[in-house]
């Protein structure tokens, strides 16, 4: 069976997006895979270091997350990634092969530091954040690298890092591939990114009326002045959800009505509303189960924990014989 390793950076409350974007794609994979699922919450600091406790609490939150959408322990690797040492480790041999220009051109990187407003990112740990990342993913030896089409160049980096030390040192590692994952668009209720840091964004805990007075003033198309003026269900970002949410019938009811004129916005998005609302309640349910059983999250963890660790090592035992330390 082949092994996928993948990440979420602990930064807060989890929303739709992280849930189309990633979490409904790794309940998925754990049929397929050996999966290792990690709390990064070293990744979390290269741009949060200032604020290192939001970065400590929302680590077993997000993890009650995780199971209650549909993560399991007893199939998947759960662990928190500063648990594991021999990451840093890892981390520290590989950055010892990476050449500067190689984290230098990194797409991601320069993004990164324009849209990153009130935080000084020009730091080493930034820089070399992919080198970590390759750490987190050849230390399980991992074949896969589940990504959606905008971060298949992390794993390309990974996979220079990989021949590089390979070629140095033999071949310890495989070299991951890349495992296209169709990631749904969700934006948020101001038509950016989904995001916390943006206050655009529903989370999974919201309750249904929190869900109905967000999405009910969702952006819509902006051609959609008055009542009376027909729109274009492409244009609008509330009509995302749609595509995920509705069935086919909706999604052809609600687009007739928005180029006629024939609805309103706010009945149009009541079709899809009451399906985010559905969805979440299970999760919402299992949250609340979880939270029940006080220390759950956290001992999930701390199995996850030793099962990694015990991969680890294997993996560090032979990287140290093959540096020759
Ligand atoms: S009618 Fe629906 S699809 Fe059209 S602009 Fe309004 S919310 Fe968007």
């Amino acid at each position: 069976m082949d092994t996928i390793v993948s990440g979420m950076r602990p930064t807060g409350r989890l929303h739709l997006g992280h849930l189309h974007g990633a979490l409904k794609n790794w309940v998925r994979l754990q049929n397929d895979y050996r999966c290792y699922f990690f709390v990064a919450d070293w990744h979390a600091l290269t741009t949060d270091y200032a604020a290192p406790e939001a970065v400590r609490q929302s680590g077993g939150a997000m993890v009650a997350d995780w199971l209650a959408v549909g993560l399991d322990p007893k199939r998947s690797v759960i662990f928190r990634q500063s648990a594991v040492k021999q990451h840093a480790e890892l981390h520290l041999l590989l950055s010892m092969i990476t050449p500067l220009p190689w984290l230098e051109r990194n797409p991601t990187y320069k993004e990164q530091m324009r849209e990153i407003e009130g935080k000084d990112l020009a730091t080493y740990g930034f820089l070399g954040y992919p080198v970590l990342q390759a750490a987190d993913i050849v230390m399980y030896k991992a074949s896969k690298v589940p990504v959606g089409v905008d971060q298949a160049p992390h794993v390309e980096l990974t996979r220079e890092i990989v021949r590089r030390f390979n070629q140095f040192y033999g071949a310890i590692f495989p070299e991951p591939d890349v495992l296209l994952t169709e990631i749904a668009k969700v934006p948020g209720l101001d038509g950016r990114k989904m995001s916390k840091s943006y206050n655009n964004a529903v989370f999974l805990t919201d309750t249904p009326k929190e869900i109905d007075q967000k999405l009910s003033r969702m952006m819509t198309d902006p051609a959609r002045v008055t009542r009376k003026d027909p729109g274009d269900p492409e244009k609008c970002p509330a009509f995302n959800l749609h595509k995920i949410y509705c069935t086919p019938e909706e999604i052809d009811y609600v687009t007739k009505g928005c180029r006629t004129a024939g609805i309103g916005c706010l009945e149009c998005k009541k079709v899809m509303i009451k399906h985010v609302i559905s969805d979440l309640e299970p999760i919402q349910e299992r949250r609340a189960a979880i939270e029940s059983r006080s220390g759950y999250a956290e001992e999930v963890l701390e199995d996850g924990n030793r099962t990694a660790v015990a991969h680890a090592e294997k993996t560090m035992t032979e990287v140290r014989e093959a540096v020759g330390l």
